[in-house]
């Protein structure tokens, strides 16, 4: 359903279309890639400028992967257009959700060499305290692509081989590599939110914002066998949500929260789901998809703080305590 804009993938010289980039022998298995491009942000509001990237040559874990679709993240939004800084600086190929295959590879990483790969947007370093108690997504030696480097909006990308999620060769029919890229963050990012809630078959979820990410959180939550409820501003987004596991959806423009809360408690009772607490991810990253998700919360409640946004909004901490609610954030 709502899916992430995929770039089309860049032609290259092998299949006769734009540019030149060639792999060049370095030893038995590695190589280095020549002619390859991508498009950079120089300043926040500018048009993306092509680069030439004059040679790709991995060091002893990295590999080159040869892009075949990156996704479009409402970060780079952010990076591009809101100013939000990138921990790299300007000037930054933007880009974190890789699909494509190995083309070259340092000493270490030569047997992802040919493999169809996606890239994880957030690479852990494997080895620091957060890593080691299985908490890689806030790895502070972390490599995004896009931010820490040079991202996927480009035909090929230098990454570190760690965490390459390899894809079977044949793909089942209407799925392309291509596709896939935004499992790299878009799919994974609300699949991570939702299993480390513990959302399961008793639950009812509530997923404020059902655009790039939400829309694939509505249907995880709906896969574990949830009762899901999907909120937007958007009648056509809501639209695709009840197509895709939404039993209920609400448009956030045209019911107050306290119309929201009746017929979420109407919802609840008609599910006959024995869940403690309603378990809420707040997707939209936008300050009134944010007071709503937090307005939602009742007794036993979850929130999942996904959505990213800049702006701040004020809230009664207090319900927090008065509920026993946990509120939750993740990141990649
Ligand atoms: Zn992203
Ligand atoms: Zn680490």
């Amino acid at each position: 359903m709502v899916t992430n804009i995929t770039v089309p993938r860049l032609k290259c010289a092998k299949n006769g279309v734009v540019s030149s980039w060639r792999p060049r022998a370095r030893g038995p298995n590695l190589t280095s890639i020549q002619g390859a491009y991508g498009f950079q942000l120089t300043a926040p509001g500018a048009l993306l400028q092509r680069r030439e990237i004059d040679t790709l040559e991995p060091r002893l874990e990295e590999v080159v992967v040869e892009v075949a679709g990156c996704g479009v993240c409402h970060t780079d939004a952010g990076f591009a257009l809101d100013g939000v800084p990138t921990r790299h600086t300007l000037p930054l190929i933007l880009g974190h959700e890789i699909s494509g295959r190995v083309v070259a590879a340092g000493e270490k990483a030569a047997h992802w060499l040919g493999s169809s790969v996606i890239v994880p947007a957030v690479i852990p370093c494997g080895a620091c305290p957060a890593c080691r108690a299985a908490r890689p997504t806030i790895c502070r030696r972390q490599f995004m692509p896009g931010n820490d480097g040079d991202g996927g909006f480009a035909t090929h990308v230098l990454v570190p081989s760690r965490g390459l999620c390899p894809v079977p060769p044949a793909l089942p029919k209407g799925l392309t590599l291509e596709l896939l890229s935004v499992i790299a963050d878009a799919v994974t990012t609300p699949y991570e939110a939702i299993r480390r809630s513990g959302l399961g078959p008793q639950d009812v979820a509530v997923v404020v914002g059902v655009g790039g990410v939400g829309g694939f959180g509505v249907q995880i939550a709906a896969a574990l066998g949830a009762a899901v409820v999907a909120i937007d501003v958007d009648p056509s987004r809501l639209e695709l949500a009840s197509k895709h596991g939404a039993a209920l959806v609400l448009d956030g423009r045209t019911t107050d929260l306290k119309a929201l809360r009746a017929a979420i408690r109407d919802f609840i009772k008609d599910s006959a789901r024995e869940g403690i607490g309603l378990k809420i991810y707040e997707m939209s990253g936008t300050p009134a998809g944010q007071a709503t998700a937090y307005g939602l919360l009742d007794y036993g409640a979850y929130l999942g703080v996904v959505g990213f946004t800049t702006k701040t909004i004020e809230l009664r901490l207090s319900n927090l305590m008065a509920f026993g609610a946990t509120v939750r954030g993740y990141w990649g």
